[in-house]
């Protein structure tokens, strides 16, 4: 699903980041917050252009 940046009409590319990945010896959920720790993993789109950035947390 492309997505235009609302900075520039740039073109947004997504990465989703699965929270269950482990960094060393911790998963990367368990070093969130207690309130973020329903989610699953984070979509982060990025403007190839400018670099303008939005976050989305997904279940
Ligand atoms: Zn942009």
């Amino acid at each position: 699903m492309a997505s235009t940046c609302p900075k520039c009409s740039g073109e947004m590319r997504s990465i989703i980041k699965s929270l269950s990945a482990r960094v060393g010896p911790f998963s990367v959920k368990s070093l969130l917050p207690t309130e973020l720790q329903e989610y699953n993993s984070v979509e982060i789109k990025i403007c190839a252009a400018c670099g303008y950035a939005e976050l989305y947390w997904l279940k």
